[in-house]
């Protein structure tokens, strides 16, 4: 048992820009503390600097971990930015009168595996940085970075910090994880495409994973992954405010500590999709599986399958998508096999997006899908693909009714905030 309830806080590019805002976090770090809990701070790069710093790499030839013998340069290279942030927010706060003191990735330490580029963490002795924040210290942790096996340093791929601050919440037993950036929680769908979102007081860890991997870019994957793992309970909030205001944030947690479930809680899009369409496949067992397996073999991630009668003979149509990066290599894999499989003619389509519906309580709930169809049906907008899970319907649609959509659908779930 910690001696005293435990947070961690964690801050992105946006938050640490400059000096100023590293000045702005520091007080909310000294605002926490002074609640008498134990706080260890993890930050991010200034904002930009992982960009300006993989460039640089680039530059000097050296763009790809998987390029330069094991990744090694690269990840020295770009895990400097969290070292700089983690020795400024630092030296402020002990300017202004507090214990404080920077811990690096292999100080704390964070092991990784030696996936360079990507590392994923493998432990985290909660000792040292333990000991210090019970002994009334702050810990300023760098984000991003740890250490492998061999004792070389380690990135666990962009937008990691929220994961070593995940990561340190579940090691260290933390009351919460705040995850401080520019905007002021989660959202219903993007307020950028919708003036009407809203944004979310609470919202189940599946919902958020579903979320992100539909590409909503609020948390890395993996910080969720391991929060939900954990039982972190995790919260999205703004560092842009005035401190001591009220700021609840976003509540990220287990569904079982969301008493009102929404059917539906969010609307994503995704731009960044592509269609592929077989025409006349033959229709005999193993046709899907030589397909698909020449898909995976090419490291092509599909995503939506829709096999459907053709119109002549025993032959099949068999559509699917994927993301819009693995096309050209989708395109070529079929093409070179094309004798063998078989079909008669392939269709390519970039010009599609993605929006799916998200909420746990579709579980328990009957007509979700009816909603979504009858919805885009009276707004003329065909759909291409479907695809489910327990707590999501997607579909494939023209992009050039994306937006339209988004705020459909937003409207006949009933989450448009009030005018
Ligand atoms: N600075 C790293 C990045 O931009 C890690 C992070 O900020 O989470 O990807
Ligand atoms: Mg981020």
């Amino acid at each position: 048992m910690a001696e005293r309830e435990r947070v961690v806080l964690k801050f992105g590019g946006t938050s640490v820009a400059d000096l100023d805002r590293i000045r702005a976090v520091a007080k909310i770090v000294a605002h926490e503390a002074d609640k008498g809990v134990g706080v260890v701070a993890v930050v991010s790069a200034m904002a930009g600097e992982t960009n300006r710093l993989v460039a640089l790499c680039s530059q000097a030839g050296d763009a790809d971990p998987a390029l330069d013998a094991h990744g090694y340069e690269y990840d020295t290279i770009v895990s400097s930015g969290e070292q700089v942030t983690a020795g400024l927010l630092a030296l402020i706060l002990q300017n202004s009168g507090r214990k404080a003191r920077s811990w690096l990735g292999w100080q704390a330490p964070l092991v990784t595996d030696d996936a360079h580029g990507r590392a994923k963490i493998k432990r985290i002795d909660p000792g040292p940085i333990g000991a210090a924040i019970d002994g009334g210290e702050i810990a300023i942790v760098a984000g991003f970075q740890g250490i492998d096996e061999a004792g070389r340093i380690s990135t666990l791929g962009r937008g990691g910090s929220d994961t070593t601050a995940a990561a340190f919440a579940a090691a260290l037993d933390a009351a919460r994880c705040d995850i401080y950036t520019d905007v002021d929680g989660v959202y219903t769908t993007d307020p950028r495409i919708n003036r009407a979102a809203k944004k979310m007081s609470r919202i189940a860890y599946e919902e958020m994973l579903e979320m992100a991997a539909l590409g909503a870019k609020v948390l890395q994957t993996r910080s969720v992954e391991l929060a939900m793992a954990h039982s972190v309970k995790l919260r999205v909030l703004s560092s842009f405010g005035e401190i001591g205001a009220e700021n609840p944030g976003t509540v990220i947690c287990s569904e079982d500590s969301i008493v009102e479930k929404n059917v539906v809680s969010a609307v994503t899009l995704s731009r960044s999709e592509a269609k592929i369409s077989l025409l006349s496949v033959p229709d005999h067992p193993g046709a899907a599986a030589d397909i698909f397996t020449l898909l995976g073999d090419g490291g092509v991630n599909v995503d939506m399958i829709v096999q459907s009668p053709a119109r002549s003979g025993d032959a099949a149509n068999i559509s699917f998508t994927m993301g819009e990066d693995d096309l050209t290599r989708a395109e070529n894999a079929l093409l070179e096999s094309q004798s063998r499989i078989g079909f008669e003619k392939i269709i390519s389509n970039s010009d599609v997006v993605k929006v799916s519906v998200i909420g746990v309580g579709m579980k328990s709930h009957t007509g979700v899908a009816a909603t979504m169809f009858r919805t885009l049906a009276d707004n003329a907008i065909n759909i291409h693909n479907i695809a489910t899970s327990e707590i999501k319907i997607s579909v494939l649609i023209d992009s050039r009714y994306a937006e339209l959509a988004v705020r459909a659908l937003h409207t006949a779930y009933g989450l448009d905030a009030a005018a």
